[in-house]
């Protein structure tokens, strides 16, 4: 039986409860975005996918979604990336924002209604900082103006802080010349070793703190309450613990209704992070012969809040997986039978799947069941499963057979490297390997002489 309500796990209350958007029929979602100083790996990439398959999710529940993501395009790492670099640092975040657009599209990620770059947000934040100041939560230190903690009413709610160790360790990138270690950064003073990123304020030239980036910018463009707001589940504290205090210092209101946190995409060593240097990347995975598709279907497997482990087994797996899928859909397309029409009790296991917390390693089931149902009407099937990938986001729709033409340049390039191979040439034959790869092919040597396939 379908629950008829959908029900979401909010991190605040730690239970799942029903969702009442403030506006019926309407969601507004703040998605936290990326640091543009490097590009994304998996992990962040994992993060993207579960807020696209939530917004998808409540379109298809019938809410108009807002969705609003920002760009960190300043903060430390930002502006020592820049200087490491030797280039400005809009010029940075610039191309970091476009490769992660890339990613987003690769990957078949909706688009945001509002994408919105921190540097463009800084009268808001001021603004935000001045309210702060006058109502006596902020102060001013010598290196920056404070969002004083002890004021705050609830601090720490989210996280569960009172009934947890407050761990000093996790605030240490944070801590200046403050009255309690929990109190964080609202604007740092301009340092010689910020260059030129600075913005006049009437309390001091400098840049906003991270925390308070997001919310400015939520707020602007959701309201000072919203529905809901996302991050992966390391953001719960500090980030999303500040933004509520400060938030709803400034405003007397509720800041958010609903925090939805996804779990880590892993390794074998722990979480998937630059600073264990256990990173893969997108386009990693597309030289290695693997499309955005088989990544996003791997994802689609574990449920949002669950820790996905990575590994190349897991990715050949859902590769294959989705393959099948593929095959089975252009076999599908090609089919007339007149079977019965199942699609009001398959759409009915559809939908509540995704009422229940937004399931979609649970949807997917459905999904195959359906595909596989050879006593249900083609057409009509394959009209359901379209459906359902407005939520999936397979593109069920352009699955055709492909007919892959190798151009003549990359047969050109075979040639060569079978000639360099013939007369023992075999770095220029690597180099040549290398140039078909690089060309979009990828080449295995078979007993019956060279295979090229499309990567
Ligand atoms: P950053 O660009 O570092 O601000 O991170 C962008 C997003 O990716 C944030 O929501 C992080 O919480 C999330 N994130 C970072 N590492 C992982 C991971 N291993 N698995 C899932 N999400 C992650
Ligand atoms: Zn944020």
């Amino acid at each position: 039986m379908a629950k008829h309500v959908l029900t979401l796990y909010n991190s605040l209350s730690r239970t799942e409860e029903p969702f009442k958007p403030l506006k019926k029929g309407k969601v507004s979602l703040y998605s936290c975005g990326p640091t543009v100083y490097n590009q994304a790996h998996l992990g962040n990439l994992r993060t993207y996918l579960f807020n696209d398959v939530l917004k998808r999710s409540l379109q298809y529940l019938g809410y108009t979604v807002t969705q609003v993501m920002n760009m960190t395009d300043v903060d430390d790492k930002t502006i020592k990336a820049s200087q490491a670099q030797g280039i400005p640092l809009r010029a940075l975040t610039r191309k970091y924002e476009d490769l992660f657009l890339a990613d987003l599209t690769a990957l078949n990620i909706l688009h945001p209604t509002h994408i919105t770059r921190a540097t463009e947000y800084i009268p808001e934040m001021i603004t935000l900082i001045e309210t702060l100041i006058k109502k006596k939560y902020a102060y001013k230190a010598q290196d920056g103006i404070y969002f004083s903690i002890a004021k705050s009413k609830n601090y720490g709610k989210l996280a569960n802080l009172d009934k947890q160790k407050k761990s000093q360790e996790r605030i240490k990138g944070d801590e200046y010349d403050k009255q309690h270690a929990h109190d964080f950064a609202l604007w740092k003073f301009h340092m010689p070793e910020d260059g030129d990123v600075v913005w006049p304020a009437a309390f001091g030239p400098g840049r906003p703190g991270w925390h308070i980036e997001c919310s400015a910018m939520s707020m602007k463009l959701l309201g000072t309450s919203f529905d809901i707001h996302t991050g992966a589940i390391d953001l719960l504290f500090p980030h999303h613990t500040n933004e509520i205090a400060q938030s709803e210092a400034a405003t007397g209101k509720k800041f958010v209704h609903y925090w939805l946190h996804g779990g880590f995409l892993t390794m074998k060593e722990g979480k998937m992070s630059k600073s264990l240097g256990n990173i893969h990347t997108l386009p990693e995975l597309i030289t290695q012969g693997y499309l955005p598709a088989h990544y996003r279907y791997l994802c689609l497997q574990t449920h949002y809040r669950s820790s996905l482990q990575f590994s190349f087994e897991n990715l050949e797996a859902a590769k294959q997986a989705y393959e099948r899928v593929k095959r089975k859909i252009i076999e599908l397309k090609a089919t007339t039978h007149k079977g019965a029409d199942k699609t009001k009790d398959y759409q009915t296991q559809f939908t509540s799947t995704l009422q229940n917390d937004i399931n979609i390693p649970a949807a997917l089931q459905v999904f195959l069941k359906t595909l596989d149902d050879i006593s249900f009407n083609s057409q009509k099937r394959l009209a359901l499963l379209e459906h359902f990938d407005e939520v999936l986001g397979l593109e069920v729709k352009n699955m055709k057979e492909e007919k892959v033409t190798v151009p003549k340049a990359v047969q050109a390039l075979v040639q060569a490297r079978e000639e360099a191979r013939a007369t023992k040439q075999w770095a220029e034959a690597d180099i040549l390997r290398t140039r078909i790869k690089e060309a979009g092919f990828i080449l295995t040597d078979t007993s019956q002489g060279p295979k090229v396939e499309k990567i």
